[in-house]
């Protein structure tokens, strides 16, 4: 029998994890992408000697211990190195001139807290039990295991007994914004603290996740970066049969009766198949490729209302230097703000990728910094490329006066530079406003589920970052399992996981 063909928009890690489950279940699947190499937002690139990595920050799952690991082992992702983070970020307040450090050790960051900040102990002790109380459940999974559409009341009353003690973080007052939960701490660095920590409108149950796994050794930094990463579930995809098309970007989804039979590429071809699934940005998707046709209230409310994630601007610099006494990320609140557009920005996060040698060669390092900016600003200024070349070459130089001031000497040291703006990732990924995580996963949206389909469309499945509350390895990963579960339903075939 001929096997049904899928055609795949993206090869970045929800296009190939859709892939893999799907040449698992014996379809025949061909991804089309349009940059030359997979990885989309995982990406990394080379700049003289030095291997700058534009994705992925940090990673859970990568180990045994969390059922998580399961799913990496089925795409082969468990192959990537990580380095276990002994230390999630160093906090450096200018103005107070104190410093901190988040350890993997819980008692240790708790003393060092009520140390810090003794005023605050309440809730101090507060946030430590919401870390502790998290990491006594698996939590890896929650939400995860099966796609909505596919639970029964059996499922449901399953996940809600595994994940009983866990549920009191996932609702109520555990699911405010963080900004919310700092509003009655004391000091302002501990204030600072947590609203940097990740990002301030993800809810304070976010936080405590990302926390316990740290506190569990259950996250680590990628040794070989995030293409590496994702040459993993590339391996994995074309062992098992699938097949790539690069540097093909596909202009339109082909619509015949309601039903998706095929993709149009940039160059006019068409490409006929059984099934469609986009992992591509999801606006494209919906309102340019199938040009608005296939949409109903709840979908339009979510592009037109939920945020997406504020983008950053990432300057990256090969030094010749080693920073062996640096953390791997250190996030300063400064007193000397960088102007990027028409905004000071007191919040300097800045990364050492000096875990490992695959970045820099011996003796030097890669230093990065991230800024939150703007999405507008780096839009419009992009209309003129002359001005936009200008304004990163002036942001490269004040940022290089400003990490002078802090690491003096380090200017002259410095061998190669790179600036990532917004545009940037807009330009290699396509997605909108440059997102590197799709939908912010705030306090209202983050337990929401998406479907995967569409409205009135048939023969066609949605995947990656947009088809998720939020994006992120670990989901995007598990949107691309879930879509391959609903296609063999709707199929009527059983869903299977092969070797
Ligand atoms: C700097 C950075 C740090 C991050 N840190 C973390 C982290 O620490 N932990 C974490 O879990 N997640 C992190 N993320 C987020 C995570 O990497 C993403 O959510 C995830 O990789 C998104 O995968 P995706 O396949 O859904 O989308 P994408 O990576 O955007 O892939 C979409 C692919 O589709 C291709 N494409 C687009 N349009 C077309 C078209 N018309 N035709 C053909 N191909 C097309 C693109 O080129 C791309 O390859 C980070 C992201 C960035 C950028």
């Amino acid at each position: 029998m001929n096997k049904q063909k899928i055609i795949i928009i993206g090869a970045g890690l929800g296009g190939l994890s859709t892939g893999i489950y799907a040449q698992m279940n014996g379809f025949d699947t061909t991804i089309y992408e349009k940059n030359p190499v997979p990885g989309g937002l995982a990406a990394c690139w080379k700049r003289g000697d030095y291997l700058i990595d534009g994705g992925i920050h940090f990673l859970s799952g990568y180990k045994p211990g969390l059922s998580l690991h399961n799913v990496f082992k089925e795409v082969g992702a468990h192959k990537a190195e990580c380095v276990d983070l002994v230390t999630y970020a160093r906090y450096i307040d200018e103005k107070s001139g104190r410093s901190i450090d988040v350890s993997s050790d819980l008692d240790k960051f708790q003393a060092d807290l009520l140390t810090m900040f003794p005023e605050d102990k309440k809730k101090i002790s507060h946030f430590i039990k919401g870390i502790r109380g998290m990491s006594k459940t698996d939590i890896s999974e929650f939400g995860f295991r099966e796609p909505v559409e596919l639970m029964n009341t059996m499922k449901w009353f399953k996940e809600f007994w595994q994940y009983r003690k866990a549920l009191k973080y996932f609702i109520g007052k555990s699911m405010q914004p963080v900004r919310e939960y700092v509003k009655n701490i004391h000091d302002p660095m501990f204030k600072d603290l947590l609203l940097h920590m990740f990002l301030p409108d993800v809810p304070i149950a976010f936080l405590w996740m990302i926390l316990s796994f740290v506190s569990q050794k259950q996250m680590g930094v990628l040794k070989k970066g995030s293409l590496d990463f994702t040459r993993k579930l590339e391996e994995r995809y074309l062992e098992l049969g699938g097949k790539i098309v690069y540097k093909t970007e596909v202009s339109d989804i082909l619509v015949e009766n309601d039903k998706a039979v095929g993709i149009k590429t940039k160059d006019d071809i068409e490409h006929l198949s059984d099934f469609v699934i986009s992992a591509n940005d999801g606006r494209t998707v919906i309102y340019d490729m199938l040009k608005g046709a296939y949409t109903n209230d709840e979908i339009d409310s979510r592009y037109n209302e939920w945020q997406t994630v504020d983008p950053f601007v990432s300057l990256s610099f090969g030094i010749n230097q080693e920073f062996d006494d640096e953390v791997w990320l250190t996030v300063f609140k400064t007193t000397d703000p960088i102007t990027v557009g028409d905004e000071e920005k007191e919040i300097i996060m800045t990364r050492f990728f000096n875990y490992s040698s695959e970045f820099a060669p011996k003796g030097k390092t890669v230093v990065q910094v991230d800024i939150e900016t703007n999405w507008d600003y780096w839009f419009n200024l992009r209309k003129d490329k002359k001005k936009y070349n200008q304004a990163k070459k002036d942001l490269a130089e004040r940022t290089k006066e400003w990490l002078e001031k802090r690491f003096p000497g380090i200017k002259k040291k410095i061998e190669v530079e790179d600036v990532a703006t917004p545009y940037t990732f807009w330009r290699y990924t396509s997605n909108e406003k440059g997102s590197y995580m799709g939908f912010l996963p705030s306090s209202d949206t983050f337990t929401t589920y998406i479907k995967k389909t569409l409205p009135g469309l048939d023969n066609f499945y949605i995947s990656g970052q947009w088809s998720m509350s939020t994006g992120g390895v670990q989901p995007v990963i598990y949107a691309g399992r879930h879509v391959i579960q609903l296609l063999c339903k709707d199929e009527g075939k059983e869903f299977i996981i092969s070797e």
